[in-house]
């Protein structure tokens, strides 16, 4: 089975081919970079608009030649089902990934797929670690959560109150004057600095950015290295996920975490969350940053368990959703399995 995937939530135009008998991941995405500032709704929207159509084609392209390679014949679709990115995610961004999928599912004959980006985040660890019911620690831009599989859904066991991790870090890191993204360039600044003393808050499963990230520009401003604070920064927001992740292993008695988002590309926080798991006795997977930033190849491999599950959906019925949680989704590809 090959399944196309589109994924567009925000600022990757992404598009994926995966082959299931080889377990085969293409991922074609061109990412969106404002001049200045953050995320810029419209902007993003302008540039997905520009960029799906050619890197769908690229996917395509390479769906084709895995198709002659197998032998299949020219009038083949060579893709079984169009999987996309339904949301959450930038309603400007959904609504032309959402129109791109419904097309081409609908010209080249073959079943819709909608996928929720959160879940994605989860199943592409799940897929790739082999573990059966892991708890999944989701640290991305827009997002920050705990899932655990309960009674047929992902549960959310402990998530963000205000902003998503990355988004918080971006901020920070758009008053000392750093261009988008800041994750990267806060981890590259905290090799060189000194902890600093920032407020941890964490309120029972629950966690807040917002106090901290108004401390770190108030550290900056009154005169305390860049460098220092990011350490501080790293220390304090990735101490506090890893005492959720923690908290969420031994309230479900699971011993195996899985991390998706952008933000686990991030090597003081992998290492973190792998001490932890290391000294309880879990198991501890990070996928390939290819498939931790968004990306398409994780829609691919979800809407592939979908549709084998024939958890399609038709094409009136397939309206985007800015604020799709992940615990909406009836997770009916692991339907029967105890929870
Ligand atoms: P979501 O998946 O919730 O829609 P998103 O679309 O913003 O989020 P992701 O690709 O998951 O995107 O994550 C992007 C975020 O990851 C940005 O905020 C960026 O600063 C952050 N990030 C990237 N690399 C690193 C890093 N090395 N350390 C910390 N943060 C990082």
């Amino acid at each position: 089975m090959r399944i196309l995937g589109i994924e567009g939530t925000a600022w990757a135009a992404s598009a994926a081919v995966f082959e299931t008998d080889r377990d085969h991941v293409f991922i074609e995405s061109d990412a969106y970079q404002p001049d200045s500032g953050g995320i810029h709704p419209r902007e993003a929207a302008e540039h997905m608009g520009e960029a799906i159509p050619e890197v769908i084609a690229t996917a395509l392209d390479h769906a084709r030649e895995l198709a002659d390679e197998a032998g299949e014949s020219r009038d083949d679709p060579a893709i079984d089902a169009v999987a996309f990115s339904r949301g959450p995610g930038l309603g400007p961004c959904l609504r032309i990934v959402g129109t791109a999928a419904r097309t081409l599912a609908g010209r080249l004959g073959v079943p819709l797929v909608g996928v929720n980006h959160m879940v994605a985040h989860l199943e592409i660890g799940r897929h790739q670690s082999g573990f059966d019911s892991p708890v999944c620690l989701n640290a991305s831009g827009a997002n920050a959560h705990l899932l655990g599989y309960h009674g047929g859904r992902y549960r959310v066991l402990g998530e963000t109150m205000d902003t998503g991790v990355g988004n918080a870090i971006d901020k920070f890191t758009r008053h000392v004057g750093w261009s988008h993204p800041g994750g990267p360039k806060v981890e590259a600044a905290a090799e060189d600095g000194e902890y600093t003393d920032l407020p941890y808050v964490v309120k029972g499963m629950d966690f807040s950015f917002s106090g901290i990230m108004s401390a770190a520009k108030q550290a900056v401003d009154d005169g305390e290295p860049v460098e220092n604070v990011c350490a501080g920064l790293q220390e304090t927001i990735f101490a506090m996920l890893t005492e959720v992740a923690e908290r969420a292993l031994s309230l479900t008695g699971t011993d195996e975490l899985v991390l998706g988002g952008g933000v686990g590309q991030n090597a003081r926080l992998r290492e973190m969350l792998s001490e932890m798991c290391e000294a309880r006795g879990a198991a501890f997977y990070a996928p390939d940053p290819r498939f931790l930033r968004d990306n398409a190849g994780m829609i691919a491999v979800t809407g592939a368990k979908m549709l084998a599950a024939g958890d399609t959906i038709a094409i009136e019925a397939s309206a985007i959703d800015p604020n799709f949680r992940p615990d909406q989704v009836p997770v009916t590809w692991r339907s029967g399995e105890e929870s």
